[in-house]
């Protein structure tokens, strides 16, 4: 399997009644051998951006990646997958069964949930002090790690809910936030992951017009 650059767009093109997914645009159409040089705007190639981002450049946001490897490589879709969230400098606070960490690397492929508006002047200069602060409690000594009940979601589940009611906001139990904010971004990586594989294994990945859905577009995501 050969890599690709995890950081670049997709591209998909329309040829022959499919999306033809690949990692740049080919000289022809793998299933007609059409040249695609002169194309229709329609079969004009669309970017696919992906899905991950370097969470060190992320400020005040959820981040989730698997527990070892990285979605592109490694990931099986089962895996176990840890969190964290960073401070204004994208440095990434987490907890696990050894206590509360900071880390300035290895959160460079991740899904991100923004928690902090751009003009929520407030709480962004607060916001490394209260992570700082939170992250002193007792309640994350390692000893008080539990793999099902109090771990590195429960963690950053709580600062989320902390930050949310400083701002008298109603705070969320693990499923709401989970369903809200995470799922919508975790089925459009489940989707680029499984075409960014075919890619690297065959050069590109096809599906049926008909077949199509939209989960790599684009679309709107919600943020707190
Ligand atoms: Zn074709």
């Amino acid at each position: 399997m050969q890599p690709l650059d995890s950081e670049r767009d997709l591209i998909k093109i329309s040829h022959c009644k499919k999306d033809i997914f690949a990692s740049f645009v080919p000289m022809h159409c793998p299933f007609c051998g059409q040249s695609l040089a002169y194309r229709t705007l329609k079969e004009a190639p669309v970017s696919i951006p992906s899905p991950f981002v370097n969470g060190h450049r992320e400020r005040c946001s959820f981040l989730l990646k698997p527990t070892s490897g990285t979605f592109l490589r490694g990931y099986d879709g089962r895996s176990d997958l840890h969190v964290g969230i960073t401070n204004t400098n994208g440095l990434v606070y987490d907890y696990n069964e050894t206590g509360v960490h900071k880390a300035e690397y290895g959160w460079e492929q991740c899904v991100s949930v923004p928690l902090v508006q751009p003009d929520m002047h407030d709480l962004l200069t607060q916001w490394d002090t209260y992570l700082e602060q939170f992250s002193g409690a007792d309640i994350w000594l390692p000893h008080r790690y539990q793999e099902h009940f109090h771990n590195c979601y429960t963690y950053a589940l709580t600062f989320i809910n902390c930050v949310l009611n400083a701002q008298k906001k109603q705070q969320m139990n693990k499923s709401e936030f989970t369903e809200r904010f995470v799922i919508p971004r975790t089925r459009k990586a489940s989707k680029y992951i499984t075409i960014y594989k075919e890619i690297c294994t065959n050069g590109f990945y096809a599906v049926d017009h008909s077949d199509q859905d939209n989960q790599t577009s684009p679309g709107r995501q919600e943020t707190l």
